[in-house]
């Protein structure tokens, strides 16, 4: 595969021109975070919301019409893993901690794999994400399960118009590339083709099974780790916040389960510190590494890592 390396400068008249495109696009952080109101389920009562619910409706009538089967199944599993691989390698771990780096066409890839998923354009879910990591559980979080609620900390945040915009001021590191703009600011072309594409592939069937079924899933699969990753598992780290781990929710998002290890130390690309804990996202990401099409994998000290232990070990 062709990669092209990162620009790594820009000539002044283009960073004039950026920054001015930047003042009118984008909101400050602080402007966004004014329009905070309470966050409760009415919040979310918006004609926006409609798509969320009716693509779960969608996948139930669909199953009920087309009847249930296997390769359906085998169809929503599969397209669900193969986009998780684009939230968790593509949206989090590359966009949101650049963990690893990859060049030009490769990030454009992973970007566009990612918002298959349907979770908005790829620099409004990194930068909210940032938001996350600074305020994690404070009432200034987007998304804080011990702040507002598991229907707030799982979807509601989303629904609701309040997180609507993109903080570019967040995110300048990537906000610089004219393509990964363009796809943010139209982040629905890309759902919208790759549903198209599998109509056109495999008709109503695919449509059904590889993107409402598999949709609806991989929201809840990506969803629980803002919820129930803040809620349920254990706590290796003192951590400010009340992530956790869990090898369950490890499974079900390819080694995202690893939250608490996760918050502990964000800058490491892989998120189980043991060999035990499971952790696909970076198998993939190593793998990709062995081929060239990425590298300078972050990884955490061992020092840092093994702090917890010393502690115990001293006690
Ligand atoms: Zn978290
Ligand atoms: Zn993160």
């Amino acid at each position: 595969m062709t990669t092209l390396p990162a620009p790594t400068t820009l000539a002044p008249t283009s960073e004039v021109l950026l920054e001015k495109r930047r003042e009118l696009e984008s909101p400050k952080v602080e402007e966004t975070k004014s329009k905070d109101g309470p966050r409760t389920f009415a919040a979310t009562l918006n004609a926006a919301s409609i798509p969320f619910y009716a693509v779960h409706l969608i996948a139930a009538f669909g199953i009920w019409k087309l009847g249930f089967s296997w390769s359906g199944v085998a169809l929503a599993v599969g397209l669900y893993y193969v986009r998780m691989f684009g939230v968790t390698g593509g949206y989090h771990r590359y966009f949101s901690h650049a963990t690893f780096k990859t060049g030009r066409v490769f990030q454009f890839i992973l970007a566009v794999l990612a918002m298959t998923s349907s979770q908005k354009g790829v620099l409004w879910w990194a930068a909210h994400h940032r938001v996350h990591h600074k305020e994690s559980d404070k009432p200034t979080d987007v998304h804080s399960k011990k702040q507002d609620g598991f229907f707030w900390s799982h979807v509601g945040w989303i629904l609701s118009r309040r997180y609507d915009d993109t903080l570019y001021s967040e995110i300048p590191d990537f906000a610089k590339y004219p393509e990964l703009v363009f796809i943010n600011r139209h982040w629905y072309i890309v759902p919208a083709t790759f549903g198209v594409g599998l109509f056109l592939a495999g008709g109503w069937f695919a449509l059904v099974w590889g993107f409402f079924v598999s949709t609806a899933l991989l929201w809840h699969g990506t969803f629980s780790i803002n919820s129930v990753a803040h809620w349920f598992g254990r706590r290796r780290y003192q951590t400010t916040d009340e992530s956790k781990n869990s090898f369950s929710l490890a499974l079900v998002t390819l080694g995202e389960g690893w939250h608490n290890n996760h918050h502990y130390f964000p800058k490491s690309c892989s998120q189980g510190f043991y060999w035990w804990e499971i952790d696909v996202t970076y198998y993939v990401i190593r793998a990709l590494a062995l081929v060239g099409i990425v590298w300078d994998i972050k990884e955490v000290p061992a020092k840092i890592r093994d702090r917890r232990m010393e502690r115990k070990r001293a006690a």
